[in-house]
């Protein structure tokens, strides 16, 4: 039998040789080196210290490009920076006011990459955009971005300090904190949910943010959310653009492409949609186990080859017309046709005390703020397959995690009911969410039992909501889309709607949601595009 090959490994653990030629490349050509001065004392935080110490050797063994020098936190190099806690990395603090809290493992990894490809260049790669708006801060900002290694939207945040404290070193200096190493600074700010960014102690920014908003947060002190730019938006001409960048969407582009259509995807927030929140996909064909992220790095890498894509951008406006004008909060599109694979958003539970405690131990992702919560007490509101999946990922980190439904059972799927029983997690049916309680951070809830009306206090540090989505319609009612009485969007069997020119795929329609069926119905409507785009007897929309 054929043995795999198994991936050559060199620079240290974990990294293979084709990464550690790419990143070698990358490093050599910078013009200075990027040197990094990591502080730690081994009475604090030891296994974080080994972390950090791993993750900057391995790096320095690819180029010597890449400086690292470690200090012990008693030292006088700590006092002369002024370094208070372990481990603590400081980037070319000769140049920078910029240091790290904890180690960039996990999906922070990614961002120490980049972060040091700033340091060589000594330049941010903004865009002229983001320049003008750092442009105008005319006073002192100190940043701190709460991220953890395993929230797939705080790289992005970090990201945008790291450009934001490289392109001003003289006003802007920076914070990354790492919620894990980091618990009391965490609680101290109340950033249970991240990524989180406060300047001069006031929050900015919850989530993840396009980096002009990031920038006009910062400048204006309060969360941006639609950023207007000052000159006129470029325009792109083109036959279709599809609203979602979810796995409806990237197929679409895909298939669309490949018809010879001149396709754009446009997405909001983070590409993938709903699936890369998901933490692991058993039920994707030919994939049988596969991390949301990771499939979502896949279809976008697939996607990338046929449309261009459009992240961080949200459209806002439709005008019908012959060409569609389709305004997002960074440019304006022409093009023939337009689908909407816009998909679904979590629901709220609408119980007093859950939108004030948002982000102060009420979630909506386990995978971001799951860890904060290892060794603490949390229920799971919901009953379905969102609901009991959350349960199973919050119990594999040692979350003391019990589920809250309102039905006398669950209606989740076999395997993963399997699943719950056999890792033990109590369920309390016919349980309902009268209140969520806790000053600056969940401390009880009030549970009623539906059918006996039993009432009950229980002390809990999280509450993850889980009860279902709603799909996202808002473009489509704006357009007089007409839609199902579940509030979906109504279309032929062919994806098309009652709009000429207007399509749907996805969770938006309705129906089962799954991965597959998205990526399947963006392939049906992509087709159904190109058969009524070709069609000479198409009427064009009036
Ligand atoms: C926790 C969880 C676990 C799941 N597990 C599985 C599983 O194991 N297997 C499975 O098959 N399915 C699973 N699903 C379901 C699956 O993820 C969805 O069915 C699928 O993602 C739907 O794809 P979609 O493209 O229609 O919509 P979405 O994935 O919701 O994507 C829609 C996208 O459109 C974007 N958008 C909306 N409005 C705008 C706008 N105005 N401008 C720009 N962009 C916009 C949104 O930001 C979003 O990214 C899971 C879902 C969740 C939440």
């Amino acid at each position: 039998m054929a043995k795999a090959k198994e991936p050559k490994e060199t620079a240290g653990k974990g990294m293979e040789e084709k990464t550690e030629a790419r990143l070698r490349e990358l490093f050599e050509k910078m013009p200075y080196p990027a040197r990094v001065l990591l502080f730690t004392d081994k009475e604090k935080n030891e296994p974080f210290n080994q972390a950090a110490r791993q993750v900057l050797q391995i790096l320095r063994q690819v180029s010597p490009k890449v400086q690292i020098e470690e200090f012990d936190l008693r030292g006088e190099e700590a006092r002369k920076w002024n370094v208070g806690s372990s481990p603590a990395l400081l980037f070319d603090p000769e140049h920078y006011r910029i240091r790290w809290l904890g180690p960039p493992i996990g999906e922070e990894t990614r961002t120490l990459i980049i972060a040091l490809q700033m340091l060589g260049y000594r330049s941010a790669g903004l865009s002229d955009e983001s320049r003008k708006i750092l442009k105008k801060i005319d006073s002192p900002r100190h940043l701190k971005v709460f991220v953890s290694p395993t929230c797939p939207y705080c790289p992005q945040q970090a990201v945008n300090g790291f450009n934001a404290a490289i392109e001003r070193p003289d006003l802007i200096s920076l914070e990354i904190i790492d919620i894990q190493a980091n618990p009391d600074l965490a609680r101290k700010y109340g950033a249970q949910s991240v990524p989180q960014v406060f300047a001069d102690e006031k929050l900015i920014a919850m989530g993840a943010q396009p980096e002009e908003l990031f920038m006009s947060s910062l400048e204006k002190m309060e969360e941006q959310r639609i950023f207007i730019p000052e000159t006129d938006a470029a325009e792109v001409e083109t036959d279709l653009v599809i609203v979602g960048g979810g796995p409806a969407g990237l197929t679409a582009g895909i298939y669309a492409a490949r018809s010879g259509l001149r396709s754009v995807i446009v997405e909001k927030g983070i590409l993938g949609g709903q699936v890369a929140t998901t933490p692991v996909v058993e039920n994707y064909p030919g994939l049988t186990q596969v991390g949301g992220k990771a499939l979502v790095d896949i279809m976008l890498e697939h996607a990338l080859q046929y449309a261009n894509i459009f992240p961080g951008e949200e459209v806002t406006e439709i005008r019908p017309g012959d060409p569609f004008l389709v305004l997002t909060n960074r440019r304006r599109f022409k093009t023939r046709a337009l689908l909407l694979a816009t998909g679904a958003r979590y629901r709220n539970l609408g119980a007093p005390g859950e939108a004030r405690l948002s982000g102060r131990g009420v979630s909506y992702c386990s995978t971001c703020d799951g860890p904060l919560f290892t060794g603490k007490k949390v229920i799971i509101v919901g009953g379905g397959n969102s609901a009991v999946t959350e349960a199973l990922n919050l119990k594999n980190i040692n979350v003391d995690a019990t589920l809250v439904h309102r039905r006398d059972g669950l209606r989740a799927q076999e395997h993963l009911l399997k699943s719950l029983k056999a890792n033990n997690i109590p369920v309390l049916l016919n349980t309902e969410v009268q209140e969520i309680r806790g000053d600056q951070e969940v401390r009880e809830v009030i549970l009623t039992n539906n059918k006996t009306g039993e009432r009950k206090t229980v002390p809990v540090n999280g509450v993850f909501v889980a009860i279902g989505y709603d799909p996202e319609v808002e473009l489509a009612k704006k357009l007089g889309v007409e839609l199902t009485p579940d509030g979906y969007i109504k279309h032929d069997g062919r994806h098309r709607t009652n709009v000429q020119g207007i399509y749907a795929a996805g969770d938006v329609e309705g129906g089962y949601k799954q991965i597959v069926i998205a990526a399947g119905k963006g392939s049906e409507a992509a087709l159904t595009i190109f058969e009524d785009l070709i069609n000479p007897y198409w009427k064009k929309p009036a």
